[in-house]
């Protein structure tokens, strides 16, 4: 199936040409209309499989037909991952596929300055993506307010949540709008993923590649 079949933007569907992306991957196909359609998702997935389109892609579309009409510093979705590399990698994807759309797109992790990193995180971003500790730090130092939050993704759910995340990602979800669609891929489902998608999805659609 392609791209072109469920009526993804120009902007968007010019980009993903750019990316040399032709036909959609199996995790693509069933994430994209569920998306769409505003579903919740339980994913279970690799890397590899495409699955950073698979959720980027919909959100954009989404939010390129529902433009914010509050200031450009308020983020309307937020992706946590569990590493610096993972973070700047989905990022870096998220930034060819907007590369025609006027959405920002900010990382946020440790291993910086918490000072020069504040400075851009209090100026905001449409899209952040960043790793649960260093996001919950600008959280409590008040440098940006997640109540606009319309999608929440949580990338590679199980290895955050091995590496101990779990509390960092719960006093997050706090702060985020409750009105919200979220997106939960793991490529492993140990009790803790489940427990976590229980508390956080509502009636998701299951995807398993
Ligand atoms: P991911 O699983 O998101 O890490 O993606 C793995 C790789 O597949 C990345 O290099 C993507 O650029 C690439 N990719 C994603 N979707 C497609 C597609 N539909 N066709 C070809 N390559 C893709």
């Amino acid at each position: 199936m392609r791209f072109e079949s469920f009526s993804f933007a120009p902007e968007i569907l010019h980009a993903i040409s750019e990316c040399g992306y032709q036909k959609m991957t199996p995790i693509q196909k069933e994430a994209i209309p569920a998306i769409r359609r505003g579903q919740d998702v339980l994913a279970s997935a690799q890397t590899g499989t495409g699955k950073t389109a698979a959720f980027a892609l919909p959100i954009l579309q989404k939010m390129f037909d529902n433009p914010s009409d509050t200031q450009r510093s308020n983020t309307r979705a937020l992706i946590l991952a569990p590493t610096r590399e993972l973070v700047a990698q989905v990022a870096d994807n998220i930034k060819q596929y907007s590369r025609y759309l006027p959405i920002s797109v900010l990382t946020v992790y440790g291993g910086v300055k918490m000072d020069t990193q504040a400075a851009k995180v209090k100026k905001g971003a449409d899209i952040i993506v960043a790793t649960p500790g260093r996001l919950l730090e600008h959280l409590q130092a008040c440098n940006l307010n997640l109540s606009n939050v319309d999608f929440l993704v949580l990338d590679e759910a199980d290895r955050m949540l091995d590496m101990g995340f779990i509390t960092d990602i719960q006093k997050i979800l706090q702060q985020v709008n409750r009105n919200r669609q979220n997106l939960l891929f793991s490529a492993t489902f140990s009790s803790a993923v489940k427990q976590l998608a229980n508390e956080m999805l509502v009636k998701p659609k299951l995807i398993a590649v």
